[in-house]
């Protein structure tokens, strides 16, 4: 028996299987050619931050458009981080925006597919097992260093370049099997690490799929592999999980570029065929002409259970998360205005390799547009749906009479220029407020040419021909009807051409009819807000303005 055979017996006694075990256990997927099998790694430590569901989904996308397979794994490897329900909350917050894995952590404890077990913390003798192998072929030994060494050897370095544990630094790399027996017998505890046969003048280079060809210097770092308690550390456990899980593409944060030379390093002497990375920059926010990070701590958007509470559908973030990973999603929904969104062809390499920008004021614009295109029915499930949880006296307008709410909700929708008002469902409440006595807050401000004196006329006038049995045009004739008794022209352009002749025109008219009883300047379909209101209100609220006005002149 050689030395380092008799080493792995000695560190890992209870060992008894061999990485080809595995290999056979989790044999490479049948997928057609081209499939993508791509994964979301959380720790489970918090919240899905904005940063995480827009990885996710680019992974998610990226899998289902190639008939691939997107799993999640829970690293969990840090048991003293871990946030209980954060699981669940995490998948839960996923769901809500189409991200189902097929295969992988499903819920808290629970996990479904063949290429588990999927929890990092249930793993601990695959990685045993390979990190046993790496000690037989001489390519990791164990490090007795306490912290104290280490931090000795971290003042040492102080003016180095190249900081760490390697070469000359290295103390434990090259004790004798005599040396490491009796520091075990001594109850020493120790890591494992790699033996990294890295050169310092050799580069190593990849091809990331979103940021492109990358060179850098080999990793000569003998980096720990297994901590004292035998759990692997991120780096040991990527290499394994994601190859024995058979991932073909990591996308994960670009904070871990840096250790793609090690990442790299592990995958060749574990005898793995390297993953194809995807790093995704940080989701930037603009802020006093400059760009930062979007912050945890500053930004309540940064966290996706925001959207949920302020009631942006998930169709709108889902579209606008498209519109900030891929810089021809915009050209392409152009182009297709009814398609689905999964039949975008995203591409990795046309994300953002500086960080893709958040902009609330876009994704108002991208929400309106979708509420825009929801029929009816749609608008006031969902609207509902989201004021049961977070806004009940909206909720309880509605149960008053869905018939009357969904009709509301109608006026301008469901024809060929919907407008384009709602961006998100807490938009509702204001938006419909005059629709219901309970929340109409009068204001009889008056803009244009309309003044007190035009208004009580103008109102005077129109009382008396409310008929809600006028169809669009009657109504619209009866208020150009109005004009010339009171002085204005139902001509637009004739009163501009010569204004001094007159005391406004048809649109004063209909301000001050669309302020009695809206108490707004601007509102959807006047005509559509009457019929809804029903005679007795319009009656009522135009005495109340013509009352008001009066006191006023
Ligand atoms: N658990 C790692 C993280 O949260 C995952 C990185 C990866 O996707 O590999 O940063």
């Amino acid at each position: 028996m050689t030395d380092n055979v008799k080493l792995a017996n000695l560190l890992f006694p209870d060992i008894d299987k061999t990485p080809d075990y595995y290999e056979e256990l989790f044999p490479q997927r049948d997928l057609k050619e081209g499939a993508r099998v791509t994964r979301f790694a959380p720790s489970p430590t918090g919240f899905l931050h904005f940063g995480n569901l827009f990885t996710c989904i680019v992974a998610y996308t990226t899998a289902k458009s190639t008939n691939g397979v997107f799993y999640v794994r829970v690293e969990d490897t840090d048991q003293k981080r871990k946030v209980d329900g954060a699981i669940s909350s995490m998948l839960k917050s996923l769901s809500v925006y189409g991200v189902v894995a097929d295969e992988g952590v499903i819920g808290e404890n629970e996990e479904k597919g063949a290429y588990g077990p999927y929890y990092q913390s249930k793993r601990k003798e695959i990685y045993q097992t390979y990190a046993k192998s790496l000690v037989e072929q001489g390519l990791a030994y164990p490090c007795f260093c306490s912290a104290e060494d280490l931090e000795e050897l971290r003042a040492k370095q102080e003016n180095e370049d190249i900081k760490g544990y390697y070469g000359k630094y290295a103390k434990c790399r090259d004790l004798s099997y005599e040396e490491i027996e009796k520091n075990i017998n001594d109850g020493k505890s120790w890591t494992l690490r790699l033996k990294s046969m890295g050169d310092i003048n050799k580069k190593c280079y990849f091809d990331d799929a979103i940021k492109g060809k990358i060179e850098m210097p080999e990793n000569v770092i003998d980096v720990v592999l297994l901590k004292t308690d035998g759990i692997p550390t991120y780096h040991f456990a990527h290499a394994v999980d994601d190859h024995l899980m058979r991932t073909t593409h990591v996308f994960r944060g670009d904070e871990w570029i840096a250790s793609v030379p090690l990442h790299l390093q592990l995958f060749k002497v574990l005898g793995f065929k390297p993953v194809k990375y995807a790093h995704v920059a940080p989701i930037m926010k603009e802020e006093n002409g400059g760009k930062r990070k979007l912050s945890k701590r500053k930004d309540p958007e940064a966290a996706v259970t925001f959207y949920a509470q302020e009631g942006y559908p998930k169709e709108s973030v889902n579209e606008y998360i498209m519109t900030i990973a891929n810089s021809n999603f915009e050209d392409w929904r152009r182009a297709n205005k009814d398609a689905d969104i999964d039949k975008f062809p995203f591409s990795p390499k046309k994300m953002s390799v500086s960080g893709a920008l958040f902009d609330i004021a876009k994704l108002t614009d991208v929400s309106k547009n979708v509420i825009s295109t929801m029929d009816k029915n749609k608008v006031f499930s969902l609207s509902y749906e989201w004021a049961k949880e977070f806004n009940p006296q909206l909720a309880s307008l509605y149960e008053k009479d869905k018939d009357y709410a969904t009709a509301v909700l109608n006026i301008d929708r469901e024809n060929k220029k919907p407008r384009k008002d709602i961006a998100k469902w807490s938009d509702i409440p204001d938006y419909i407020s005059y629709m219901y006595n309970e929340t109409f807050v009068p204001c009889y401000d008056l803009t244009g040419n309309a003044t007190p004196e035009l208004a009580v006329k103008v109102l005077e006038l129109y009382k008396d021909k409310v008929d809600l049995n006028d169809d669009k045009d009657a109504w619209f004739n009866k208020i150009k009807e109005i004009c010339e008794p009171v002085g204005c022209t139902p001509n637009v352009k004739e009163f501009k051409q010569n204004p001094d002749a007159f005391k406004g025109h048809v649109g004063d008219v209909s301000t001050i009819i669309r302020v009695a009883l809206t108490g707004r300047v601007n509102t959807p379909d006047l005509f559509s807000i009457t019929a809804l209101l029903g005679r007795d209100e319009v009656i009522s609220r135009i005495d109340k303005a013509i009352t008001h006005y009066k006191e006023e002149i």
